[in-house]
């Protein structure tokens, strides 16, 4: 079907085009009702029907493709793969969720996933599923606070947690956080299992709380454990926001809206049928880890790629040579992960036969046009750029090859996906804004299946974080966007990233793109910082290219004239500070809002998840020396 007509039905007929997809999974008693919208914003999706993710994600598959690889863990970090079949999945989710059974672990309670991308992340998300117990993954490579707040949200029964992870070559033991994170924590969890990679000879165990997994998988293998029914609106699944704009959000999934999902976007956004290969790169522990590593795939009847390692190691061919192995027909990453292969040469794509490989989407983060335009050169498919939050669970604004390839525009994510009602409205009016006019891009409720139900145990929140900004009762996504005539989106950032230079509003990331067109160039972020005259002014930390071989200070001065004759003088940064490093959060996210303080002399606030502390030192120093352009 061409894309125009499913999308509209989705839109005009939301019952019936959601009844027909529903059909995607299985159900073991069927919805009573599609959809209820008795008390907005809450909307449900397939009341009264019951269903489980682990059953269409794995048993459901044993008839037709037992023997058929559904997951490949690789890691480039220990060197280790190891290959599951749809058959072996099963057997390993059963002894997980036989294992969490003798732990009192049930139907509604809470189980926290801190491991790094190894099998056990998989077998563990869905032995919760298959039992009825609500998983929260928290990304491993967070440190002890991070852990600490998501554990005291969640109240979890158990932890399960890795002695260690590793990242670039070095081993980074998980226990000690672990350990800190318990004891900081006012609701911690009496029982902590632990997978032990073996990479951590000192590890220490509390006596009575921490259980060995390898051993009680040994006494539980071979047991079968049933399935747990769930009502499609019950909770299976909590993942907190990356928490870039603040205090993380417990953002609440469903189980059968989230399972209709994940089954319509792997065929028709990814374009993956069952039986084929999607290597996503994400860690498990973010928003794209589990729909397209664990749930999309695997209920889609594909076989999953789980990698932990970085894309540069062992070298920068290591992704492309997994392509060529394993036949990848859909790859998904990040423009961050993208970028670090930039700095590197691209005949290491040409070293592998990538002639499986259909498309590459890259999500989490503005796409910018060079790195769009190097990788969709070196790779020769199509570049699929395509917008969602965590809130989302699949992306809200994409491209659907699967159904009908629709021409890409760089600087777009492209069209609206099935059951949002996007609009472009002006923040003052709350009214849509004409084509080509920038606005605050919103969703019209009811939200479609797969977004979250709530946030956790915070009705309240919900719909104050989401539902409060415009008089008419709209979700606000708090980006700024412009549609063209075509239909098409631009993301122009956040609507908190906006600065007011004497009464002009500015978006930062309008100016970021100007600076980050000089071909030296690497990366920029723009902040405004108070000014006496004019209330704000931009100014611009930006990082060139290795090897540019440019002077900071001409680049710097090229970089503010640009500005200046792309967006007018108003925009005009008024200084350019040529740096090393720019802060960003574990997920690749620009860290504004501490750039900003640093900026104006102020405390650069929570950096719990910042990925990289050193690189605000950097900043400091820069600070502290001035600007390579303005005064
Ligand atoms: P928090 O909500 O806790 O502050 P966060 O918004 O960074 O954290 P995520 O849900 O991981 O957490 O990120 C979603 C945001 O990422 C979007 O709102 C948008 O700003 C940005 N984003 C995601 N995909 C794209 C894309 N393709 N183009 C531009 N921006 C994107
Ligand atoms: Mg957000």
């Amino acid at each position: 079907m061409r894309y125009e007509a499913f999308y509209q039905q989705s839109i005009d007929e939301p019952e019936q085009f959601w009844a027909a997809q529903a059909r995607l999974i299985h159900w073991e008693s069927p919805p009573q009702q599609i959809l209820d919208q008795s008390n907005p914003p809450f909307r449900r999706w397939f009341v009264g029907g019951t269903t489980n993710l682990c059953y269409n994600a794995v048993d459901r598959h044993l008839v037709e493709r037992a023997e058929q690889l559904a997951l490949v863990a690789i890691s480039s970090e220990t060197d280790v793969t190891r290959e599951f079949s749809y058959r072996e999945l099963y057997w390993e989710v059963n002894a997980f969720a036989a294992v969490l059974r003798s732990l009192d672990v049930g139907k509604g309670d809470r189980v926290v996933i801190y491991l790094p991308n190894v099998a056990e992340a998989v077998f563990a998300m869905l032995a919760c599923a298959r039992i009825g117990a609500i998983h929260s993954v928290v990304f491993g490579g967070f440190a002890a606070h991070n852990l600490a707040l998501r554990i005291d949200d969640a109240q979890p029964k158990l932890l399960i947690a890795a002695d260690s992870g590793m990242r670039g070559g070095k081993v980074i033991p998980y226990k000690p956080l672990v350990d800190a994170a318990l004891n900081e924590a006012s609701a911690p969890p009496s029982q902590v299992l632990i997978v032990d990679r073996g990479l951590d000879p000192q590890m220490t165990r509390v006596a009575g709380r921490d259980l060995d997994y390898a051993g009680l998988r040994r006494a539980h293998e071979g047991v079968e454990v049933p399935v747990v029914w769930l009502e499609s609106n019950e909770p299976s699944y909590l993942l907190y926001t990356s928490g870039t704009t603040g205090k993380p959000k417990g953002v609440q999934r469903d189980v059968g809206g989230y399972a209709v999902a994940m089954a319509l976007s792997i065929r028709t956004v990814f374009d993956i049928a069952p039986g084929q290969v999607m290597f996503s790169t994400s860690d498990v522990g973010w928003a794209v880890g589990h729909s397209y590593n664990v749930y999309g795939p695997l209920i889609g009847g594909a076989t999953s790629l789980l990698y932990e390692g970085t894309p540069t190691r062992p070298d920068p061919g290591i992704w492309w040579q997994l392509c060529e192995r394993y036949g990848v027909h859909t790859m998904f990453s990040s423009p961050t992960a993208i970028r670090v292969l930039k700095k590197q040469d691209a005949s290491w794509l040409k070293k592998y036969d990538l002639s499986a490989l259909k498309w590459l989407f890259l999500a989490g983060e503005p796409l910018d046009e060079p790195t769009a335009q190097w990788i969709t050169d070196a790779l020769g498919v199509p570049v699929i750029d395509n917008y969602w939050q965590t809130e989302t669970g699949w992306p809200a604004i994409t491209l659907m090859p699967g159904l009908e390839l629709k021409p890409t525009k760089f600087g777009s994510p492209g069209l609206p996906a099935p059951g949002y009602k996007m609009k472009v409205i002006d923040e003052n009016t709350g009214k849509e804004v004409a084509a080509g006019v920038k606005g605050v891009l919103v969703f019209q409720p009811p939200l479609p299946p797969g977004c979250l139900s709530t946030v956790w145990r915070d009705d309240d929140r919900y719909v104050h974080s989401y539902f409060s900004h415009f008089r008419e009762l709209l979700y606000s996504s708090l980006d700024w966007a412009i549609r063209d005539e075509d239909g098409y989106t631009f993301i122009l950032g956040r609507t908190d990233d906006v600065i007011n230079v004497a009464g002009h509003r500015l978006g930062t990331r309008e100016i970021e793109e100007v600076v980050a067109s000089h071909p030296s160039v690497a990366e920029a972020a723009v902040v405004g910082v108070r000014d006496e005259l004019k209330g704000q002014v931009p100014i611009v930390f930006a990082m060139l290219k290795q090897n540019a071989g440019a002077d900071a200070g001409a680049v710097a001065l090229a970089m503010q004239q640009r500005v200046v004759d792309q967006l007018g003088g108003v925009a005009k940064p008024s200084r350019v500070y040529v740096v090393n490093a720019l802060p960003k959060t574990r997920s690749g996210k620009l860290l504004r809002r501490s750039l900003q303080a640093l900026a104006e002399q102020r405390d650069p606030g929570d950096l719990s998840t910042l990925d990289d502390p050193v690189a605000l030192d950097d900043i400091r120093r820069a600070l502290e020396r001035g600007p390579d352009q303005g005064s």
